[in-house]
């Protein structure tokens, strides 16, 4: 397959890795931001090609794991009344809230839709004028276009029974939040490559510049990670500190201006609380004032927001990047796909997931394609 095909090559992935040995000559850490290449590196044993001077830190890319309790407890209550139809993205139904799952309200009897598009949404909220229709709204940049679309759509409509909770998250802010942590010990950053489609790479600069960190936008099959990982350690061993675009196939330096638009008419920057890290300043985007009534937590009382992670869970730790799954004393044990103690081991995304599945049998892990 076109574009596929060509960026899982063995030959070209040794050949990649053979050139990182040639290349690197002091230790240097690599953080991939996104929780798609985490679970490629973790999938292909991409970390296990890489010379010893090279360590991986796996992000806080995944929004699923980074949605806050509060924002899930929000989620619960409101699947839970009898006048809301509550849709969703099938991955964050298991996630744990401080007490509950959006799955555990459908199982006592909410009406909790899991949905594919926020149009689906949209389609629900006009065929039942009679109920209230919330989209929980999660995801990076990736995924605000067409949320920003779904409200546009229930405006031109004259929907009043649609409205969002609104998770969105921003990367750039959780980077420069990360920097910012004593204990950070990121070198340089591979870039999420579809965040990028949509929002460029501009405000990467910046980061790149003030932080003195290079940047590699980067796709998420083995040769261009690889590809990236040798980009971004070729600027460190050189002392460089720029944004490479690696993902070129896909991305421009200003992203897909149309879609920005829409973002920008529907939603604006603001605070955002992530899971296990805390609020960081501007990371979030909520609705606008012109479209208040579009949001969830402005047409309904919700309970307040309180951090509550479940004991054992030390994701805060993960997403920061400053201990790997396997570390936690709870992986595998009383944490499992079917038993989830934290968001990252539930969503397709998770770092924690990604261990699970192909990490638990080191047998097995070798054992994966390349
Ligand atoms: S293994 Fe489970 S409990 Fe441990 S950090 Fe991951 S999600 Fe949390």
């Amino acid at each position: 397959m076109k574009y596929v095909d060509e960026y899982r090559g063995r030959a070209h992935a040794q050949a990649l890795a053979r050139e990182l040995r040639a290349t690197v000559t002091r230790p240097h850490a690599v953080m991939e931001v996104c929780g798609g290449q985490t679970h490629a590196i973790v999938k292909y044993g991409i970390d296990a090609l890489l010379p010893p001077e090279v360590t991986l830190i796996h992000g806080p890319g995944c929004p699923v794991c980074v949605t806050g309790v509060g924002l899930i407890d929000k989620a619960v209550a409101l699947a839970g009344r009898e006048d809301v139809i509550f849709c969703s993205f099938g991955d964050m139904l298991r996630v744990p809230g401080s007490s509950r799952d959006l799955l555990s309200v459908k199982a006592a009897g909410g009406d909790v839709r899991m949905v594919y598009s926020p149009l689906d949404a949209v389609k629900a909220a006009a065929n039942a004028p009679e109920k209230e229709v919330v989209f929980f709204a999660v995801g990076f940049e990736t995924t605000a276009p067409a949320n920003a679309l779904a409200v546009l759509q229930a405006k031109r409509l004259g929907l009043k029974n649609f409205s969002l909770l609104c998770a969105q998250v921003r990367v750039p802010p959780a980077l420069e939040a990360l920097l910012a942590m004593p204990e950070c010990r990121v070198g340089g950053f591979l870039a999420a490559g579809h965040v990028c489609t949509v929002m460029g790479y501009r405000e990467y600069e910046a980061i790149a510049a003030g932080h003195g960190v290079p940047i590699v936008v980067t796709g998420f099959e083995p040769v261009d990670i690889l590809t990236g990982i040798l980009h971004c350690v070729a600027q460190l061993e050189a002392g460089r500190a720029e944004v490479e675009n690696q993902y070129a196939r896909s991305v421009t330096r200003d992203g897909n201006t149309r879609a920005q638009q829409s973002m920008a008419e529907v939603f604006s920057v603001v605070d955002r609380d992530w899971r296990g890290l805390g609020t960081i300043p501007r990371s979030g985007l909520g609705l606008k004032e012109a479209y208040r009534e579009y949001d969830a937590e402005h047409r309904f009382t919700l309970p307040e927001e309180q951090e509550h992670e479940a004991g054992v869970c030390i994701s805060g730790e993960v997403l920061s990047g400053l201990k790997k799954p396997n570390e936690c004393p709870a992986f595998g044990t009383q944490c499992t796909p079917e038993h989830p103690q934290g968001a990252p081991m539930v969503s397709g995304e998770g770092a924690c997931a990604a261990y699970y599945r192909y990490r638990r049998n080191p047998d097995r892990a070798s054992a994966q394609e390349s």
